[in-house]
């Protein structure tokens, strides 16, 4: 992403904690709390997004429950667009689409309410969440927005663990950008 330095990068990258064998042994937790409490930090990397997509001529941000809120919600009143907020299942108290995804064990399922863009056609759709490792969630967030009539015209995260290959295979679906790459 052009608009985001190297220089902004280390400093994003110094800032996420890393929490091992959390939540369970064998994984690392990337914990952006410690990013988000960092006042002139925060500013810079949403200022910097919104330089990125103000062109991209967007109707909606679409932000995957939690920690997608956080950034999508910052970037869409950035932005002056809407926020829409993607949940886990049975939190949303309209009628909603959902669409299950596979975990390492059994399945997870997000949803959206039914009239989330408006009625808008082909609402122009970025899809924002903190991290992406498998990709399931955010490919399950993808196909939401689009069976909902949007189109999602990119998906952005903070950060990506590319070992896990989830941003590589949701790139055949949607443009895909990445802020940091984290090797395990
Ligand atoms: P996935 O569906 O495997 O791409 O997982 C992405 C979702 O799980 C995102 O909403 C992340 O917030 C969360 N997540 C997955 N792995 C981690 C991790 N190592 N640290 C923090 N959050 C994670």
């Amino acid at each position: 992403m052009q608009t985001i330095s190297e220089e902004l990068k280390k400093h994003l990258l110094d800032s996420i904690r890393a929490i091992p064998d959390c939540p369970k042994p064998g994984i690392i937790f990337r914990d952006i709390t410690t990013l988000i409490n960092n006042a002139p930090l925060l500013l810079e990397l949403i200022d910097s997004l919104k330089k990125y997509y103000a062109c991209m001529n967007l109707d909606f941000v679409a932000g995957i429950e939690a920690r997608g809120f956080i950034f999508g919600a910052m970037l869409s009143y950035a932005l002056g667009v809407g926020f829409v907020p993607i949940r886990k299942k049975g939190k949303l108290p309209f009628k909603t689409m959902s669409e299950k995804y596979s975990l390492e064990y059994g399945f997870d399922e997000i949803e959206m309410h039914i009239d989330a863009f408006r009625g808008k056609q082909n609402a122009r759709v970025l899809l924002v969440d903190d991290l992406i490792a498998t990709g399931g969630t955010a490919q399950a967030a993808f196909n939401l927005i689009e069976s909902l009539g949007g189109k999602c015209v990119e998906a952005c995260f903070i950060l990506n663990l590319p070992d896990l290959k989830g941003a590589k295979n949701l790139s055949e679906f949607v443009k895909v950008s990445t802020i940091l790459d984290i090797g395990n």
